[in-house]
């Protein structure tokens, strides 16, 4: 099993380029906002409690995130169809990189990496303005790039130090990204 990890600012076109990269692997895809969007239209205590972190844009607490992954992981794991798991914009802080790392030991996935998807803050805030989706305003993209800042960039530091990090320049077409992904991936898509 192979798991690829695409990190990247809110609007760095993480989900476009999942979406082209599952195409092509088949992989399965975690999209934990979108899970994450479904949980929280239940009228209990965590549906609204997520709704509410949601509204904000703050990061919703580790092992709320991780009930909804296991599950899925191992659904996967148990039916062995899909050659590999796609996490599209996490794992989003440090701990939570190294609590993934001990799933991925106990199931013996061993085959990990890490897609950077650069862009700077200003792109961030012009692409999300422009895409408009219910969580775009002003105040919930501004506390996404802060916990961008101080969560997911020691995160990436991390699998940097690992080599387990590429990086590609986010601020081009999207074929452009794609393709610079696909050749930075080539090894580990093909193993
Ligand atoms: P993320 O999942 O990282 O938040 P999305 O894939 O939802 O990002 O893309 C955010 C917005 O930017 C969308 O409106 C998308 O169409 C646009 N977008 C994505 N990639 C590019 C690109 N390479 N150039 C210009 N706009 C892009």
């Amino acid at each position: 099993m192979r798991v690829l990890s695409v990190l990247g600012r809110p609007g760095a076109g993480k989900g476009t380029q999942v979406k082209y990269l599952q195409e092509k692997t088949g992989f399965v895809v975690i999209n934990t906002g979108q899970m994450l969007r479904e949980r929280s239209r239940a009228n209990d205590f965590l549906g609204r409690k997520l709704k509410e972190i949601l509204e904000k844009g703050l990061l919703v607490p580790t092992p709320v995130v991780f009930s909804l992954w296991m599950p899925l992981l191992e659904k996967t794991r148990e039916e062995g169809v899909a050659q590999g798991v796609i996490f599209d914009g996490n794992p989003r802080k440090f701990y939570e990189a190294r609590m993934l790392q001990e799933v991925f030991d106990m199931y013996g996935w061993q085959d990990f990496r890490s897609c950077y998807i650069r862009i700077t803050e200003e792109e961030a805030r012009e692409r999300l303005l422009e895409r408009g989706r219910d969580d775009d305003t002003t105040e919930e993209i501004e506390s996404r790039l802060t916990w961008f800042k101080t969560d997911v960039e020691p995160v990436l530091e991390h699998y940097r130090k690992q080599n387990l990090l590429i990086e590609v320049d986010g601020s081009r077409s999207i074929t452009d990204v794609h393709n610079s992904i696909m050749e930075e991936l080539k090894d580990f898509l093909s193993a």
